[in-house]
């Protein structure tokens, strides 16, 4: 087996100084700052709100915990750093909430990704910090500048976020961004689950959608689907979806009754679209991440084992956890990754974590280390004398 390192695929560690002022109603994040006032109001309100707004409270609430995290950035990396074995490797994803029509965040984004870049240099973090920059199409030609930009600092790759308002084969990413990556040999990565953040003219139609008044689906820029454009034009962009389609459409699938015979089923659900696409040559750059979705761990982890027997998953699937955003879900980080070692055992986890992020991020990996010869049966014994 290789020595190669874990690598935790997805991470964040952007702050309150990222997130638009108007996240949330009532200048709520502010509040939240202050601890004993955070912890007052996590007690109470559960008990008074629907579920629909305690989801907001709590999403609100982690960005407000973790940016109490002293040292911005720098000490949440070095938060996550903690819960695993020296020499792990975390691919850091910035968020870009300026144009998501809530305000503006305090610190624009060019400062975030300085910031990442910063700690990247660190000579005790050297080599363990691979950041990407993310982008915008609202940026225009300046965010494309702003790409390169990163790039040129060393930047591992790109980050984006399709429900923040645009669908993945958005003409500047087409003609501009994707091609860079070709040309510089870096991964993509997309959000690709129904859940998380997005943008406000997105909200109102996705209440108009679920009270059944039509329209397309809103959440439609972050389906597996919404990449097949961006992967026929550019097979050889590795792509990574992350969430594995995400937990609502995992639920789905395990409780669900699907009729075979339905191709559309498949489709519409984003775990199976996934599954499908990965068979397809025309996706062989596809990958996924395991992230947040596998905090529902007792769910979903027998599925995952499951899908991973097949070859051509196996080679596709990257861990990633989604620190912060998912460990309040159920799971401290440690105890999701031993978990996670421990029930895939030694070579399925090395697979995961550490062969396929390296080929996902470069493009090659050692091969993997031959299958021992099997010890002749007794039958295949050659006969004595
Ligand atoms: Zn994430």
């Amino acid at each position: 087996m290789s020595d190669l390192p874990i690598t935790n695929c997805h991470v964040h560690a952007f702050t309150m100084e990222h997130v638009p002022d108007r996240y949330i109603r009532f200048g709520l994040l502010n509040v939240l700052k202050a601890r004993p006032v955070r912890q007052a109001l996590l007690w109470t309100l559960p008990r008074l709100l629907p579920l629909r707004h305690r989801d907001v409270l709590e999403r609100a609430a982690r960005f407000a915990a973790i940016s109490s995290v002293d040292n911005g950035q720098e000490g949440i990396l070095r938060t996550v750093r903690g819960y695993y074995p020296r020499g792990a490797r975390f691919v850091v994803l910035p968020m870009d909430m300026a144009h998501m029509g809530k305000g503006r965040p305090a610190e624009d984004l060019p400062a975030q990704h300085d910031e990442l870049a910063r700690i990247a240099a660190l000579p005790d973090l050297a080599g363990t910090i691979l950041p990407f920059a993310t982008f915008h199409p609202d940026r225009g030609l300046a965010g494309v500048d702003e790409v390169k930009r990163c790039f040129d600092m060393g930047f591992r790759g790109l980050k984006l976020y399709p429900p923040l308002g645009f669908p993945p084969d958005h003409p500047l990413l087409m003609e501009q961004v994707y091609p860079l990556c070709v040309e510089r040999n870096l991964p993509v990565i997309s959000h690709c689950s129904r859940g998380g953040v997005s943008h406000v003219g997105l909200d109102r139609l996705e209440e108009a959608w679920r009270a059944g008044r039509g329209g397309a689906e809103p959440r439609r820029f972050a389906s597996p689907h919404a990449f097949k454009p961006v992967m026929e034009a550019f097979p050889d962009l590795r792509v990574c979806l992350a969430h594995f389609g995400g937990a609502i459409d995992w639920r789905d699938y395990l409780e669900q009754p699907m009729d075979p015979d339905r191709a559309d089923l498949r489709e519409a659900n984003w775990l199976t679209a996934i599954l499908d696409m990965m068979g397809d040559p025309k996706y062989a750059n596809l990958y996924t991440d395991i992230s947040y979705t596998i905090f529902y761990f007792d769910e979903n982890f027998p599925a995952l084992r499951v899908f991973l027997d097949d070859a051509q998953v196996a080679a596709r699937v990257l861990f990633g956890s989604d620190f912060y955003m998912a460990e309040m879900e159920r799971l401290p980080e440690r105890s999701l990754s031993i978990r996670l070692r421990h029930a895939l055992g030694r070579d399925l986890f090395h697979r995961i974590a550490c062969e396929n992020p390296e080929r996902w991020l470069t493009g090659t990996a050692p091969a993997p280390a031959p299958e021992p010869e099997p010890a002749p049966k007794v039958d295949d014994a050659p006969p004595i004398g």
